[in-house]
């Protein structure tokens, strides 16, 4: 296929043509295609068998118990069931939650949207490398505090929060951990026992996977509590009710297991092509990277053109396929509230884009990348 480049794989990925394979197995007559929640005949139960193999599979990859995985419509819904069902469920106990001013949006609305319930967030601004600090968060934490929720990795910059640390900040003062790793799976290893993690978001699409499914992992032991936003058949013990997607899920789960097989190689060889993509661009005038090498992860690179207008430069960049900001908030000309939340001036926010790599990904796709900037970059240049 004929095409720009694509370099926007924090935006979504392709699904991995396996995926897909296993995807069409299940719709129609001739695959598992019926109810997973019909128990009164074997059709059925097929449907359930596809739907626990794949809880098993998103399991192991973040080394939960099947148990304790919650389908959802995505990422965006897992953070909305995490924040909003825990805060609602333990109403009783206190009313403070704390997030960071970087979070996704479905974390930053959703926040908001508790404010005016009348729950309190306290917002932490990170560092100039996009994490917050234990020691910030520590001195945030209240008697009150229910609920942390900060992101594993961030999705404009690749930052790496330091989950295990912030963890034991969050439960020595007796609060619980919800961590957004849409962009993490299958890029770091996510073991939520190791990390001490409460409640995690997951999505399918961002780990070659299809849109519109995804999981929230909600801890069993100690016991976690979250109020169901969706209502209705009583689906996921009470936590998500409606039809599961079989499909969908089954897709999730061979994605999933694709990441546990292959994540690691992947990110090796990734890390290989942003290094390649960085040297290639190093003698360009006014090229600044806005994010530290050393706590982000390899495959987002988030760069500033300095003195070039940001406009012009990506309309200059047909060949590829990028993204200014994230794809969320494209449509505004507003600078990434991201890049500004971690202190990025404006002009430079204006002109900063976000080059994503992933699995397929190939030297070429790399080499024009570097072709297509370098003639933009000298043409534009004042
Ligand atoms: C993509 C993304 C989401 C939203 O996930 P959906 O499955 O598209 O709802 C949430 N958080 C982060 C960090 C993301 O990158």
């Amino acid at each position: 296929m004929n095409g720009p480049v694509y370099l926007d794989y924090a935006a979504t990925t392709p699904v991995d043509p396996r995926v897909a394979e296993v995807m069409s197995r299940h719709l129609t007559l001739d695959g598992i295609y019926a109810n997973p929640a019909s128990r009164s005949h074997m059709p059925g139960w097929q449907a359930e068998q596809t739907v626990e193999n794949a809880r098993r599979q998103v399991a192991d990859l973040i080394g939960a118990d099947p148990r304790e995985i919650v389908w959802t419509s995505g990422a965006t819904e897992a953070d909305n069931l995490a924040l909003i069902g825990f805060m609602r469920a333990n109403r009783a106990r206190g009313r403070h939650l704390i997030t960071s001013t970087i979070e996704h949006k479905a974390v930053v609305d959703t926040a908001t949207a508790l404010e005016a319930e009348g729950f309190e967030v306290t917002w932490l601004s990170p560092g100039p490398d996009g994490r917050v600090s234990p020691t910030q968060l520590a001195e945030a934490m209240r008697d009150d505090t229910l609920l942390v929720s900060l992101m594993a990795v961030n999705n404009e910059l690749g930052a790496i929060h330091d989950l295990a640390a912030l963890s034991e900040v969050t439960h020595a003062h007796g609060a619980v951990l919800h961590v957004d790793a849409a962009q993490a799976s299958g890029r770091i290893p996510l073991d939520v026992n190791q990390l001490g993690i409460d409640l995690m978001s997951l999505s399918a699409h961002k780990v070659y996977g299809p849109k519109g499914v995804g999981a929230l992992y909600v801890r069993r032991s100690p016991d976690i509590r979250v109020e169901a936003l969706i209502h209705g058949g009583g689906h996921e013990r009470g936590m998500r009710s409606g039809t599961l997607p079989t499909h969908q899920i089954a897709g999730m789960g061979e994605a999933f297991a694709l990441a546990e097989r292959e994540g690691q190689q992947d990110q090796e060889r990734i890390a290989g092509l942003s290094q390649r993509f960085l040297d290639g661009l190093s003698d360009l005038p006014g090229v600044h990277r806005n994010t530290v090498a050393e706590v982000s992860v390899p495959n987002i690179v988030n760069l500033a053109f300095d003195g070039v207008d940001g406009e012009s430069l990506l309309m200059a960049l047909r060949g590829i396929a990028v993204s200014t900001g994230s794809a969320c908030n494209s449509a505004s000309v507003e600078p990434s509230y991201v890049l500004k939340g971690i202190g990025v001036p404006r002009a430079r926010a204006l002109t900063s884009l976000r080059f994503s790599f992933g699995r397929f990904t190939t030297e070429e796709d790399i080499d024009t990348a570097i072709a297509e900037l370098r003639h933009a970059v000298t043409t534009l240049h004042p």
